[in-house]
């Protein structure tokens, strides 16, 4: 390894691994398709796959390059979880908390299967999460939900002591920790060009560098289309709308943007380690998330770098900023790392919500999913396979369409009162 010299330059990892084909969105588009969707994400392209797949004429709009989203930015960890366990959805929600933990895990099997059935190369691994507590005093709280989902639904998740952690991360600075089996980890942006590939295989039309830029619902009843859409490439009229922008929702529908706080999400990437340091900071491969408010989120990468993510407060910051903060954080858990170059550096946005909670719902006449909460790999996937079926007329929507989506309040002017909250999560994280 190279001792750390120059800082890295902003520049996403996963997507200097991938190659994409060039989808430029020039050509004229029809007068009108069958379903128009909006966001060429993991959501958007899975909506797209399956309705494609049934003969529909569909057209993707990607406004940024394809591959520039969330979905090339985030940790690479599969995770079946909601904010809560399911004992605790079942006492806030009823049967709708249980049917919504459920279709957490439905989420997580279908991409599992859909990559391995797809024969999708995106490095996945069942690697298992390890949460753990960053002070003594969560860890009753810990041993409360393994049992939650562990004796109260037979999942497999256990309690990890103090005394034990070291058989799954070569770090001191926590006081337990949970495993759940069920998670795993994969190449981002290789599971997104995976989803581009059969979007485009099943014959769906994939237009980059298009925005939408508005949307009027023409009523239900007319012969050439009940939606026209106005694109940076000229209008078009669709009979359907999927709109799959979750933190990057924009003027599009600010009805929609108004429900969705975009939280800056930061990652540092070390160069690849030395086999046996590797080794030595993650023994079983783990995903590992802590329990600040904050949280913070690592892994080793497939070609074996250390993978490092979070933010240090809900205050606006430069990629630089937060990097140094992730650094040092970094090299605070695992000083075995310290002589490792930090290579690159990245941001990008995760959707939150007021009730902390993934929405699914229509505006406009336009279904919509958003809101990730910071777990969107596996969910926001099914969610769009589960919105194109909807279309389709092959599937109820998703349980999360029965819940209330709340504009968040005072939207506007969130940059004023966020790093007010960011200092109440701090200070609630150190003591
Ligand atoms: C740093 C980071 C780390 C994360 N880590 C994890 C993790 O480890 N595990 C996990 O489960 N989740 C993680 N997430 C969340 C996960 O990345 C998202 O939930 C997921 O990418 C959402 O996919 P999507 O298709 O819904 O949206 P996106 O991937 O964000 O795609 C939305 C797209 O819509 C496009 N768009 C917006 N408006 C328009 C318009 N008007 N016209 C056309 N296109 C438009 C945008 O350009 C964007 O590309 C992380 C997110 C970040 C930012």
């Amino acid at each position: 390894m190279t001792a750390p010299t120059a800082p890295p330059a902003d520049a996403v990892l996963w997507q200097e691994q991938v190659q994409i084909p060039d989808l430029d969105g020039t050509d004229a588009l029809p007068e009108r398709i069958q379903t128009a969707i909006v966001g060429g994400g993991y959501a958007g392209l899975a909506a797209a796959r399956v309705l494609a797949a049934a003969g529909q004429d569909v057209v993707v709009f990607e406004k940024q390059a394809l591959g520039w989203g969330a979905h090339s930015r985030n940790g690479g960890m599969a995770i079946p979880e909601l904010k809560a366990g399911p004992a605790t959805l079942r006492d806030r929600y009823g049967p709708l908390g249980l049917r919504m933990h459920q279709e957490v895990n439905e989420a997580f099997d279908h991409l599992e299967a859909l990559i391995a059935d797809e024969a999708i190369a995106c490095d996945y691994e069942r690697t298992g999460q390890l949460y753990l507590a960053h002070t003594p005093r969560l860890v009753p709280y810990l041993q409360a939900l393994a049992a939650e989902h562990a004796d109260g639904f037979g999942e497999p998740v256990r309690f990890v002591s103090r005394d034990r952690l070291h058989e799954e991360i070569g770090s001191t600075a926590w006081h337990g920790g949970v495993v759940f089996d069920r998670t795993g980890g994969l190449h981002p942006a290789k599971l997104h060009a995976g989803l581009v590939d059969l979007a485009l295989r099943a014959g769906a039309d994939i237009r980059e560098h298009v925005a939408v830029t508005s949307l009027a619902d023409r009523g239900t009843a007319r012969p050439d289309g009940r939606f026209l859409l106005e694109t940076s490439c000229g209008p078009v009229r669709a009979d359907d709308v999927i709109v799959t922008t979750n933190a990057y929702a924009d003027g599009l529908l600010p009805e929609l943007a108004r429900r969705v706080l975009p939280i800056g999400s930061f990652i540092v990437a070390t160069e690849p380690l030395d086999a046996a340091v590797a080794a030595e900071v993650s023994p079983k491969g783990r995903m590992f998330v802590n329990t600040k408010n904050l949280l913070i989120y690592w892994r080793l990468s497939p070609d074996g770098r250390l993978v490092f993510g979070g933010r240090r407060s809900l205050q606006h910051a430069t990629v630089a900023d937060a990097a140094d903060y992730l650094i040092a954080s970094m090299h605070q858990i695992h000083p075995q790392v310290r002589d490792a170059a930090v290579t690159h550096r990245w941001g990008g946005n995760v959707a939150v919500t007021l009730d902390r909670m993934p929405h699914v719902g229509q505006l406009r006449g336009a279904w919509y999913a958003t809101g990730c909460n910071g777990s969107g790999v596996a969910l926001n996937t099914w969610l769009g396979h589960q919105l194109g079926r909807v279309v389709l007329g092959e599937a109820a929507p998703p349980s999360f369409a029965e819940l209330t989506h709340r504009p968040i309040p005072l939207h506007r002017f969130r940059k004023l009162y966020l790093p007010v909250v960011g200092q109440w999560f701090r200070y609630q994280d150190r003591t």
